[in-house]
């Protein structure tokens, strides 16, 4: 039997025509005819006037804090728990990282600890769509409205999802997404940046270009910029895989009911939660231990990975790791966010990749359980 993947794509013929396509068509007079396509198809699926297709997710944070304004002596307000691509771009920018505790039901950024770190140097706040799930927006746009923040949507984990009848990556000044091998809606690489206000449009399309305005004279720059653009091939398969969003998510979807049925009556465990009012598209599987069971979440790891099923640890507070040492925030979100201190040791990933049989997700379920049961006993 193969390793069973945490993560991983759905590619069809359609995904490998489109590719095909680009690598032969896409050069001369229509080099950027997928860009375009994919450009307008997201922004139209998402609902959104403008979108920009960039390398990465991480590039497309980048851009959003640098047209905002965002610079160095700013704070910005994150989540401690989420992948560090979220609040890496706060670093490059020169404004500092501040760490607001999670729900404990949705696993997002809770607007009322993001309200408490509000202070005089708070410039923005990035929400994380975690896992597929939504944050309460509603009391977070409220919280930013109050306070003259703008607010970016971190959409990488959450295409496809809804909150309140918008659609994950609608929200906020700015929205971004991933496009990497591991998420719903793949590239391969790549990412998106959306947003409704055509002057961050325009600064982000000259940010991304190395500074030059489009109609402005041949290689004559106006400021030092950068470089973000992802190739034609990249922008085929990820419109290829636009035009079966539904197809993607519907199967997330289905696959947390397995899951949901297969671990039914399990002591002692969790899943993700979804709201009403908000649809959760499931991007990784989850699951919480009890924290008075006292097993660790790297000891389940270790016991699935001898069966041949990989997982991963839900994320580490990023106020805990060695890449924030010289934060000069860390000790009071170590102190203040009892959330994500008390429940990141016992969350982990269940395998969650599209490729996925209910058979392979019975089989998980059913080893999970066992070793469950034997770490109980253990502990
Ligand atoms: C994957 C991810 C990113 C980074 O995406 P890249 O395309 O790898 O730069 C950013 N934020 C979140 C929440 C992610 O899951």
């Amino acid at each position: 039997m193969e390793r069973i993947p945490v993560a991983g794509p759905w590619i069809t013929q359609k995904e490998i025509e489109y590719v095909k396509d680009a690598v032969e068509n896409a050069w001369y007079g229509n080099a950027n005819m997928y860009h375009e396509r994919f450009e307008r198809g997201f922004a139209e699926y998402v609902g959104r006037r403008h979108a920009i297709a960039l390398p990465s997710c991480t590039s497309a944070i980048h851009l959003a804090l640098m047209a905002l304004g965002v610079t160095s002596g700013d704070e910005v307000i994150v989540p401690d728990i989420t992948w560090i691509a979220s609040a890496a771009p706060v670093t490059y920018v020169g404004a500092l990282p501040v760490f607001a505790d999670m729900e404990p039901d949705t696993w997002c950024i809770s607007a009322q600890s993001v309200e408490r770190l509000v202070g005089p140097k708070t410039a923005a706040v990035i929400a994380v769509d975690l896992y597929g799930n939504m944050p309460d927006y509603d009391r977070l746009e409220s919280v930013c409205r109050r306070h003259g923040l703008r607010l970016i949507e971190d959409a990488a984990q959450a295409a496809g999802g809804s909150y309140k009848g918008h659609k994950a990556g609608s929200i906020g000044d700015i929205s971004v997404f991933s496009f990497h091998g591991s998420k719903t809606l793949t590239c391969g690489e790549g990412g998106m940046l959306l947003t409704d206000d055509e002057n961050i449009y325009r600064r982000c399309l000259f940010l991304r270009d190395h500074g030059r305005s489009s109609g402005s004279k041949m290689f004559y720059n106006d400021e030092v910029a950068y470089k973000y653009k992802m190739s034609s091939m990249q922008a085929a398969l990820g419109l290829a895989q636009l035009e079966r969003i539904d197809e993607l998510t519907a199967r997330k979807r289905e696959m947390f009911e397995w899951y949901a049925e297969a671990l039914a009556g399990t002591d002692g465990i969790s899943l993700n939660a979804e709201k009403p009012g908000t649809l959760n598209t499931y991007w990784m599987i989850s699951i919480l231990l009890d924290p008075v069971l006292g097993i660790a979440k790297e000891s389940l790891m270790s016991a699935l990975s001898a069966h041949k099923i990989d997982t991963r640890p839900f994320f580490y507070p990023l106020s805990s790791l060695p890449a924030y040492r010289d934060n000069p925030d860390i000790a009071r979100a170590a102190h203040e966010n009892v959330h994500a201190y008390g429940l990141s040791p016992f969350g982990l990933n269940l395998p969650s990749a599209l490729c996925l049989s209910r058979t392979e997700v019975e089989y998980v379920a059913d080893k999970l359980r066992i070793e469950l049961d034997s770490l109980r006993k253990k502990g």
